[in-house]
């Protein structure tokens, strides 16, 4: 019997490859390793995914050689990978990159070795008369004798000696000279004070006793945990993983990236200490390496992280929190397109751990499987402080429109509370749910698109210089206060190229003597920034605040009273059929940012559609109600979670190529497609063209995704795809 390895290659082709194993490689071959495999002509490094007993081919090539040590992958991340790879139409390859971040496959270890001076002999030392014949030595020494082992650099600054010192200690047999892995501490500086677990309120306890048996027993396999804004759901999660760990197993707590604070970490960290390993966006390289390394070592049982800590090799998995589990940021934008809440529901599934999904407002998708029984409804009603949820107003932003005969971005009800907030003393929150950005204007009640009047193409809009540019006669426009289609002149329209920028200088002029900062991704660009703004809005050296949803996430600031949502529409208005969900979060979510001092918090909703369903049900304060009209919705129109939707993007540079090869890959895939799948495409994305590419989708919607992912994956494994689409 030949011993078998399975094995993907470097390359983006759906296949995997076997090969025999020598005998002088059986021992480090095994799934996870990085080998070194023939491949036509040439050779190849490849990824080890699975180790079958036998092999439809007759005859295997041998794999060459390993390469480096392990890597850090367990068997079941690698059965997460492949399940993705189906799920999500990638290439097992691709999965793998997915589930094994580069700095952590590249070859070896690469940590930072430093050396580190140990006393070894400091009696024998003394008795030599050291200190006379060599006083640069035994200074040396006696400092190892109080400070214990230290790396050579520090202990000659120290000592103010130079390295020959060190080195004639070590000749004498005095001081051991070590190599040692230098961590990377990315939390390095931090002193943080430690926190036991709290007397629980009784929804809490009651919540904590679905989640440890899910953990004991698997039932409920996943628990979702809907906790209002300061329900305390986070001291839940922290007593469920004390209890996986009183069991002597891991946890992997997910997060938003936007909500991996410092204050978020900081509430692990006091609780739990350095068994923490965090994983984000911002590590560098070696960072990131030498948190995978600890995980893998056991020395970190608790990973905490925005998506990818998904795939964490956390040794026996007793947990996965997933917090705020309806956030958009879950869903990976390039391949695989994965959402993460599915993946850990799936991990949790092939790791036999516990899931805890936890949200204000879960997602659609969530509540609709607590609903038919696959996943365990925990409710949590009330704040831990009792105090009263903020009261929300609804501001028709049309009434003041027609009274004046004019169009503001801010209402006299806005204008007013902000003013009051500043002679109190108090904190203000102005928040713009806008998404993303397009460089056109549409008006967001009838889709009118600002056009040139000379060469009737859309007029890009100018962030800066909030004004439209024609971009093939350079003719200039300012933006309309009311959509320029005569039927409509809608005043909304004022909104579609609002952003912080300008919301911003508005508030400038109206209050000159506030203190005002804006936050979103684009002043946050230096790694301290998120922190240093918060801190300042916390130390109240800050009056108003002014962002995106980036402000709207689990931060607590006492002092804030009042929240503004400047135009609540502009989230309704974007071609998604998860628009009115999104919008119905995000006031909820906000909302929760008022009033959590002594004071009872107000929230300003300025909005042009007041009656919309999502604005009443979150004034109201009513998620369930929501949900129930949101299901009846999308049974109706068959969207998710009653159908599965998949999206092809094609992009190229030139719209011919673009829309001749969509239609040809249309013209392979609609026989394999079964009746039972719709399909529309290709056609123009919402999106058409993006700084020079075009963008056209192809949409299909079916029950079953497999209906649609097996076709599409055989299709393209054959396509021959124009060069640049
Ligand atoms: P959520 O995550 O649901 O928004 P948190 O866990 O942040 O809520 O809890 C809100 C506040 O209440 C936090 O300051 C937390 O320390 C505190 N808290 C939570 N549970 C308790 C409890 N059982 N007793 C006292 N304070 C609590
Ligand atoms: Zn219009």
């Amino acid at each position: 019997m030949p011993s078998i390895a399975r094995v993907v290659v470097d390359l983006s082709i759906d296949r995997e490859f076997d090969y025999s194993v020598p005998d002088a490689l059986k021992a480090s071959v095994q799934v996870g390793s990085r080998v070194i495999v023939p491949f036509g002509r040439g050779r190849r490094t490849g990824f080890v995914v699975a180790r079958p007993e036998t092999s439809d081919v007759p005859t295997l090539k041998p794999v060459l050689d390993v390469v480096g040590e392990r890597t850090y992958i367990g068997e079941d991340v690698i059965r997460l990978a492949r399940w993705m790879s189906d799920y999500y139409a990638v290439p097992m390859e691709r999965a793998v990159r997915t589930v094994l971040p580069a700095p952590v496959r590249r070859r070896g270890t690469s940590h930072k070795k430093q050396q580190v001076a140990i006393p070894v002999a400091v009696e024998e030392a003394a008795a030599t008369g050291l200190e006379k014949k060599a006083p640069k030595q035994a200074l040396a020494l006696h400092y190892l004798q109080k400070h214990g082992p230290t790396p050579v650099p520090d202990l000659v600054k120290a000592c103010s000696i130079g390295h020959a010192a060190v080195k004639g200690l070590e000749a004498k047999g005095f001081v051991r000279i070590d190599q040692v892995d230098l961590l990377r501490n990315p939390l390095a500086g931090y002193e943080l004070i430690r926190t036991g677990p709290l007397p629980l309120m009784p929804q809490q306890a009651e919540a904590l006793e679905q989640c440890r048996a899910s953990i004991d027993s698997l039932t409920p396999p996943v628990v979702l945990l809907h906790g209002v804004t300061g329900s305390g759901k986070t001291e839940v999660y922290l007593q469920a993983i004390q209890h996986a760990m009183d069991k002597g197993k891991g946890a992997i707590v997910l997060v938003p990236e936007i909500s991996l604070t410092p204050q978020t970490v900081d509430r692990f960290r006091s609780r739990f200490g350095e068994g923490i390993a965090v994983l984000h966006s911002e590590l560098s390289d070696g960072e990131r390496h030498d948190e995978w390394h600890r995980i893998w070592r056991g020395d970190a049982r608790i990973v905490i992280g925005a998506r990818s800590a998904l795939f964490a090799p956390v040794q026996s998995l007793g947990l996965i929190v997933v917090d705020e589990e309806h956030e958009p940021t879950y869903k990976q934008d390039e391949a695989p397109r994965y959402h993460a809440r599915d993946v850990a529901v799936m991990r949790g599934r092939i790791s036999g751990c516990a899931v805890v999904l936890g949200s204000a407002t879960p997602a659609i998708e969530s509540y609709n499987n607590c609903r038919n029984g696959k996943y365990h409804l925990v409710s949590m009603p009330h704040r831990v402080d009792h105090r009263q949820m903020p009261s929300m107003r609804v501001v028709d932003m049309r009434r003041q429109a027609e009274q004046e005969g004019k169009v503001y971005i801010f209402s006299r009800d806005l204008v007013d509370a902000i003013g009051n907030r500043l002679a109190r003393a108090e904190q203000t929150m102005l928040f713009l749910n806008r998404r993303g950005y397009s460089t056109s204007l549409q008006c967001p009640a009838c889709g009118h698109v600002a056009e040139c009047r000379q060469c009737s193409v859309a007029m890009t809009y100018h962030k800066t210089s909030h004004e439209l540019i024609c971009h093939f006669c350079g003719d200039r426009q300012p933006v309309p206060d009311r959509c320029p289609d005569p039927e409509c002149g809608d005043p909304a329209f004022k909104y579609a190229g609002l952003g912080t920028q300008r919301v911003e200088e508005i508030i400038r002029k109206l209050f000159p003597k506030a203190r005002i900062h804006r936050m979103d991704s684009d002043t946050m660009t230096r790694k301290d920034s998120y922190r240093n703004v918060l801190g300042d809005f916390r130390t109240g050296k800050i009056d108003i605040l002014v962002g995106t949803q980036m402000i709207a996430k689990g931060l607590h600031f006492p002092n804030v009273t009042l929240v503004g949502v400047v135009y609540a529409d502009m989230s309704l208005h974007v071609p998604d059929f998860r628009a009115a969900e999104r919008t119905f979060q995000l006031l909820t979510q906000v909302a929760g940012r008022a009033g959590r001092g002594d004071v009872v918090g107000e929230v300003i909703v300025q909005t042009y559609t007041p009656h919309h369903g999502a604005i009443q049900a979150a004034r109201r304060l009513d998620y369930d109600g929501f949900a129930d009209q949101e299901l009846a919705f999308r049974r109706e129109a068959g969207y998710p979670p009653f159908s599965h939707l998949v999206i092809l993007t094609l992009k190229g540079p030139s719209e011919t190529r673009v829309r001749f090869a969509g239609e040809n890959f249309m013209k392979r895939l609609s026989p394999l497609l079964p009746a039972s799948v719709m399909s529309a495409g290709p056609l123009p994305a919402p999106l058409a063209r993006l700084k020079g590419v075009y963008r056209f989708h192809i949409v299909l919607r079916a029950r079953s995704a497999k209906s649609m992912t097996g076709p599409i994956r055989e299709v393209m494994q054959g396509f021959a795809w124009p060069a640049d689409v």
